[in-house]
């Protein structure tokens, strides 16, 4: 063996014995500058009989593109792959290599690279030319990896998310989470009934006689969806959700009071300005500090401002004490406090009303949501970072792709499958 061809093997981190580098050049092709390397792949032996009684019959060139450092300067080996004819079965074959897949022109190597690339939040034109490679071809080695989160139907986590988020051509995905581990269970391309029906049905009876419980949003039908999929499931409505509502029905009623005065009136401006002091706990307002509010050209605490606004209007303090009421309750999970208020007959504004009406017709859920330690919080972290995948992409337009690129970030894409695909030669 020549002292050339080890060094370049070296450089270059190339073990297949079959490779014989013979020399190197710089080239101009269309006015890029590529770094040539010339090989030879030769074929010892037939891969069908492994005889060594073979007739050579030429070569077939392919220029096999390899990783570089320097993306300006592109490195290509102009690899001549020996064809032999067996004189003992009579077989043609032509010698193969770990360096490139059959048929391909892209060397493994700079696959892997592109799959690590892959797993980092990054968008896959830069990562392209990065390795001096079309878009298409960091699609196909994206599409290598599988868009299954779990292949297994024969078992599922004790402790269900249920949730959906924006994706491909905005619409809504479902998703679901273990409650547990925070791994992703499963993305559906819609959120709809009959999906979720269908993609649960395939794990067995035992599988889904497994969940505890099933952590949801008041989406009205999701507790139907849990109820018939999992027998021994407890629905848990997540808390956050249920404050989100409260603040939400109150803020619309605050709006409806306030537009019933004069723009310039006092109560006007103590609605309007102060909005986010309504929706703060009670206990966290200043009581002691007053401060000058140019608004109303008074000052006052912070108290006070909530106090005289609430003032304007009884049911909108009925309201207001209902809204606060509830969301102490949650912090302290006082579940009977919760049955208190949901039965309490004060007059309050019409969206609360609709509100505290949804919480009675899921009554158990409510109160699960509150005693339980399980809420969706956890899916605030997942969408957040699919809501960041989708960004550096400028969003996508391929359902599977999205999976794929979720699954990579999060780290769940197994070696095993991976590294099947880069050793069939
Ligand atoms: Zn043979």
């Amino acid at each position: 063996m020549s002292s050339l061809n080890d060094y370049i093997k070296f450089t270059l981190d190339i073990e297949d014995k079959n490779i014989i580098f013979s020399d190197y050049s710089n080239e101009n092709i269309n006015g890029k500058i590529y770094k040539i390397y010339l090989a030879e792949l030769i074929q010892p032996t037939c891969p069908y009989c492994r005889s060594t009684n073979l007739k050579h019959n030429g070569h077939y060139v392919s220029n096999v593109r390899f990783i570089t450092a320097d993306a300006s300067k592109p490195v290509t080996i102009r690899l001549r792959k020996q064809r032999v004819l067996c004189n003992d079965c009579l077989k043609r074959s032509m010698a193969q290599s770990n360096l490139v897949n059959k048929g391909c022109y892209i060397s493994n190597t700079s696959k892997r690279k592109i799959l690590s690339a892959l797993t980092e939040d990054r968008s896959m034109t830069s990562i392209a030319r990065e390795h001096n490679v079309s878009v298409n071809t960091v699609q196909r080695v994206l599409e290598v990896c599988s868009s299954k989160f779990y292949d297994a139907f024969d078992h599922l986590p004790e402790h269900l998310a249920f949730d959906e988020f924006k994706g491909v051509g905005k619409k809504l995905h479902f998703i679901c989470l273990d409650g547990d581990t925070h791994k992703v269970v499963q993305i559906l391309r819609t959120r709809f009934k009959p999906d979720i029906l269908r993609y649960f049905y395939k794990f067995t009876p035992k599988a889904r006689a497994m969940v505890k419980t099933v952590t949801m949003d008041l989406n009205c039908y999701y507790p139907l969806v849990a109820r018939e999929l999992f027998p021994n499931a407890q629905i848990v409505i997540d808390r956050f959700h249920m404050v989100q509502m409260l603040t939400r029905s109150f803020n619309i009623f605050r709006v409806q009071i306030m537009k019933q005065f004069n723009k310039r009136s006092r109560e006007y401006k103590l609605l309007k300005s102060p909005w986010k002091l309504y929706l703060m706990k009670y206990d966290k307002l200043n009581k002691t500090t007053p401060y000058y509010d140019w608004h109303f050209k008074d000052c006052l605490t912070q108290e006070h401002v909530v106090l005289d606004g609430l003032d304007c209007d009884q049911t909108l303090e009925n309201t207001y004490w209902v809204m606060q009421d509830f969301m102490t309750a949650i912090q302290d999970n006082d579940e009977k406090k919760v049955i208190h208020l949901l039965h309490s007959k004060q007059n309050v504004g019409k969206q609360m009303h609709q509100t505290l009406l949804t919480f009675k017709r899921n009554y158990s859920g409510v109160l699960n949501g509150i005693t339980s330690t399980y809420s969706n919080g956890c899916l605030e972290g997942v969408n957040r970072k699919i809501k960041q995948i989708e960004r550096t992409a400028y969003g996508y337009r391929n359902f599977k792709h999205l999976l794929i690129r979720i699954r990579l970030e999060e780290n769940i894409i197994k070696e095993k499958e991976s590294n099947s695909y880069f050793l069939a030669a």
